[in-house]
């Protein structure tokens, strides 16, 4: 998981969990209730428990405190901060309607459209309550968050932002991985030229600065890697979670297949065109529905599986295949049970380590603020033992 290209400033806070428990797959956007500058939300954060993984002040400009890859303590909610990127914005005005100048928004705005591509978000979503993915604070508990103004903007920043998604060069559903340098301009040709090769696109958000979100196989990433050292331009590749598929549970009355590589491309329909490509699929174990034989074709040349809508993946070493086992009808049934008390079994087990992780999550903080009040003691006996030493 990455951070955002935007960060001016970064000082990351105690106040997390490393690492968040889901991906990235929302946005919480909160209110300081107050004009900090990205240097001071940092020092509050340090102190007060509490935390968000962005902070943008006044004037636009962007802080970090919690990287992308941990949950910062931000909405008081388990479940929505472990799949958020919580942005705090500052407030140019005061109470009652806590104002938030055009400059912070069009820079939440800029930030929301890095965070989507990042993490293979392909849309916000403000549905004006808790199951959309673009999130309010005062969803989750009794708070002013993020206040009049900001409230009323909702609406404007998921639709700026799915505009600008939308309008990128990158087509649906490929973004996997993102490789991002900077290079003067004559290198940024050079790259470009080499993107063109690869037949994938480049994007550039601001001068000197390269990105390519587009799924890159890992021979692909190889060449931009090794362009990048000849050149002496550091190239960052930043590997994101979203692959493709999910895998289900070995049964045994349907066929199955089971890739076990990570770089393998699911693709929408059953041939190897580049537009077919998805992203890579997710090793584990798959229910085949459909089959479609394309050995006859030169261009295709596979035999390939459809493991969920639009989900194809062709036969190969990469692959086991498992036949369905024939069993009786009567059995059937009552295996269908097995399997299913089993699953309910495993959910619940879920649901309980769910809640002892978040009552080990609280005692740490209890810990934690034990220790800020012991380190602050520590620190008044310390100037009473130099006053005395005077
Ligand atoms: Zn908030």
């Amino acid at each position: 998981m990455s951070n955002s290209p935007l960060v001016e400033y970064t000082l990351i806070s105690p106040h997390r969990t490393s690492p968040r428990a889901y991906p990235i797959t929302k946005i919480t956007i909160h209110h300081m209730a107050g004009n900090l500058t990205i240097e001071q939300c940092g020092n509050l954060f340090q102190k007060r428990q509490a935390a968000s993984n962005y902070g943008i002040d006044s004037n636009g400009r962007v802080g970090m405190y919690v990287e992308e890859k941990d949950r910062a303590w931000c909405s008081a909610n388990y479940d929505n901060d472990h799949r958020a990127v919580n942005i705090e914005l500052a407030n140019d005005g005061g109470e009652p309607n806590w104002h938030v100048s055009d400059k912070a928004i069009a820079k939440c705005i800029e930030l929301c459209v890095d965070i989507c591509l990042r993490n293979g978000i392909k849309k916000l979503n403000f549905t004006g309550d808790a199951s959309g993915n673009l999130t309010q604070h005062n969803y989750f508990c009794a708070t002013a968050c993020p206040g009049p103004y900001l409230k009323s903007k909702f609406t404007y920043i998921a639709d700026e932002v799915n505009k600008k998604l939308g309008a990128s060069v990158l087509p649906q559903d490929t973004p996997t991985q993102v490789i991002c340098g900077f290079a003067s301009k004559g290198d940024l040709s050079t790259f470009a030229a080499l993107f063109k090769d690869l037949g994938t696109a480049a994007i550039y958000p601001k001068e000197g600065y390269i990105a390519s979100a587009i799924a890159l196989s890992r021979g692909d990433q190889k060449k931009v890697v090794d362009l990048g050292a000849s050149l002496g331009v550091p190239v960052q590749v930043y590997e994101t979670e979203a692959t493709y598929g999910t895998p289900v549970p070995r049964n045994i009355y349907v066929n199955q297949v089971e890739p076990f590589t990570d770089d393998l491309y699911c693709r929408t329909e059953p041939n190897l065109s580049r537009s077919t490509r998805l992203g890579f699929v997710t090793p584990g174990i798959y229910n085949v529905y459909e089959v479609n034989d394309a050995r006859q074709d030169l261009n295709n040349g596979y035999l390939w599986y459809r493991i969920e809508d639009k989900l194809w993946i062709p036969e190969g070493d990469w692959l086991y295949y498992y036949p369905a086992e024939e069993i009786p009808a009567d059995d059937k049934d009552k295996k269908i049970a097995e399997l299913q008390a089993e699953n309910e079994k495993l959910l619940q087990e879920n649901a309980v380590l769910k809640g002892s992780l978040e009552t080990a999550e609280n005692n740490l903080k209890i810990v934690r603020s034990s220790l800020n009040v012991a380190t602050s003691d520590l620190q008044d006996i310390a100037v009473i033992a130099d006053e005395y030493k005077a």
